[in-house]
């Protein structure tokens, strides 16, 4: 079946990159017509794996990130509604509740629907009281017109199959005047000088720009109230309001269309790049393994680390991940430590391996060990490619 573009219902969908290392066959398509980044096939309701710590494609199952995210929802949902009110809210992929807990707690009268089709991280909203939890794919839980005053979906859109659908759907649960708080990756990030991890995982079917993305909520029926934040190359947060009625389907944008080409060659060229430089990397933290060495953060950066700069992770005195620790105990042979045991540990070099979270880590880090030095990955990553490009 030919498939078309979920934004503007064209064909013209061009094959432009293959993931590394997908388990599902994948292949990156931009919409010639609109510019929106889509994977194909879109095959969802794949069975799910086990926890994979992967830098590929076949990354996923390991559902901690989402958790950070909360407080910027339930921020905007206290400006936007008033607490105090008896409000009904729609908490789509609640995931492990962080954002039902802190809504709840900021607004004593609400009562939030959650829906997460994972019953592992389902159980975490059960005992919570005002919460009715559907463990259940949005797409199969049938839900009241006009119910809701708030619909939450955080990191959830570009899992699904047919987006606009799902849009139009929450529009219709939505009371005249509701409003939609969503949150998504943001594509933007593929211009990141630091990126080696595979950017385009399975479970990802679209990749959405502000401009792809606004114009999917326009399409829907919302006006947007609070744009995405320019600063922030890693989500897409935006407010929207429920119109009076769906909105036009989404027309060409040739603007758009090229940008999306220029990121992703640009993607390709760096991360070509970065892969080369960590074997550079790799050494540097291979000769500095007598002063006895910890990572902090074994997630997809460490991996990259290891599986292409060829890293040995037994010549590490610490790996510290406290996030990861309670999924997976071990990653590439070496056993995953909660920072505390940095006190015992005593390194003389501590290697932050974390991009969004590197100066909290390193605070962190410092408390524990105030006598190690602490490298940031990106430092020793920028190095090595000025070695490289020497
Ligand atoms: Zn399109």
């Amino acid at each position: 079946m030919q498939e078309i573009c979920e934004l503007c219902g064209s064909d013209a969908l061009e094959s432009v990159y293959t993931p590394e290392r997908s388990a599902r066959g994948i292949s990156v398509h931009i919409c010639g017509r609109c510019g929106l980044v889509q994977s194909l096939p879109r095959a969802d309701r794949a069975p799910r794996a086990a926890p994979a710590v992967s830098s590929g494609a076949d990354w996923g199952n390991v559902r901690y990130g989402k958790g950070f995210r909360s407080k910027i929802a339930v921020d905007a949902v206290l400006r936007h509604c008033d607490p105090q009110a008896a409000l009904s809210l729609l908490d789509v992929g609640s995931n492990r509740g962080s954002f039902a807990h802190a809504l709840l707690g900021a607004a004593p009268q609400a009562h939030i629907t959650a829906i997460e089709p994972d019953e592992r991280v389902a159980q975490s909203c059960a005992g919570l009281q005002r919460i009715e939890l559907h463990v259940a794919r949005i797409e199969d839980t049938p839900l009241e017109t006009s119910r809701f005053d708030v619909v939450h979906s955080s990191h959830t859109v570009e899992h699904l199959a047919h987006p606009a659908h799902v849009l139009d759907d929450h529009r219709r649960t939505l009371k005249s005047g509701g409003v939609l708080v969503l949150d998504a990756p943001n594509i933007a990030i593929l211009g990141a000088d630091d990126i080696v991890e595979e950017w385009f995982i399975d479970k990802h079917l679209y990749h959405f720009s502000e401009r792809t993305l606004s114009r999917l909520v326009a399409a829907a029926g919302f006006s947007i109230v609070e744009r995405p934040d320019r600063d922030d190359a890693a989500n897409l947060f935006l407010v929207a309001r429920k119109t009076g009625a769906a909105g036009e389907p989404a027309g060409a944008d040739p603007q758009e269309v090229e940008k999306a080409y220029d990121l992703i060659s640009s993607y390709v060229a760096t991360r070509a790049h970065n892969l080369a430089a960590l074997t550079a990397v790799a050494a540097e933290l291979h000769a500095l393994a007598p002063k006895g060495v910890a990572i902090w953060g074994a997630g997809r950066i460490f991996d990259s680390l290891v599986v292409h700069g060829r890293f040995d992770a037994r010549a590490l005195r610490l790996l510290i991940d406290k996030h990861l620790k309670p999924h997976v105990g071990e990653r590439h042979g070496c056993a995953l430590a909660a920072p505390e045991e940095l006190v015992r540990a005593k390194p003389g070099v501590i290697v932050v391996m974390s991009r969004g979270f590197a100066d909290e880590i390193a605070a962190e880090a410092r408390k524990f060990a105030p006598a190690a030095e602490i490298l940031l990955y990106t430092d020793l990553l920028s190095r090595a490619r000025t070695h490289l490009a020497a």
